[in-house]
């Protein structure tokens, strides 16, 4: 038995769209990681059990109140990373 967690790539097709726009001091992988994986955590898993039952979920969210809420879910992570970074940052490019 295999299953999916849709939220998973919906996280990180809006991650992937919006994270030019999102204000951190580090934009590394890691960072960037840290955030999707705060923003899936704060959101309510959604298992499906094979690629059309993605593709559903999918649709669905296109136009739904869950596609704001992984934006702000997103956001929000994206604050708790810049100010607490998992990794050590040049003082060059941190600013307070
Ligand atoms: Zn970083």
């Amino acid at each position: 038995m295999k299953v999916i967690n849709a939220m998973e790539i919906l996280v990180e097709e809006a991650l992937m769209n919006y994270w030019g726009q999102l204000q951190l001091p580090c934009k590394c992988e890691i960072c960037k990681t840290d955030v999707y994986a705060i923003t899936l955590n704060n959101l309510p898993p959604r298992y499906v059990s094979n690629e059309d039952g993605y593709a559903y979920v999918k649709a669905q969210n296109f136009d739904d109140q869950s596609r704001v809420n992984i934006l702000n879910q997103i956001v929000k992570a994206t604050g708790i990373v810049a100010t607490r970074p998992s990794h050590e940052i040049e003082p060059s490019s941190y600013s307070e």
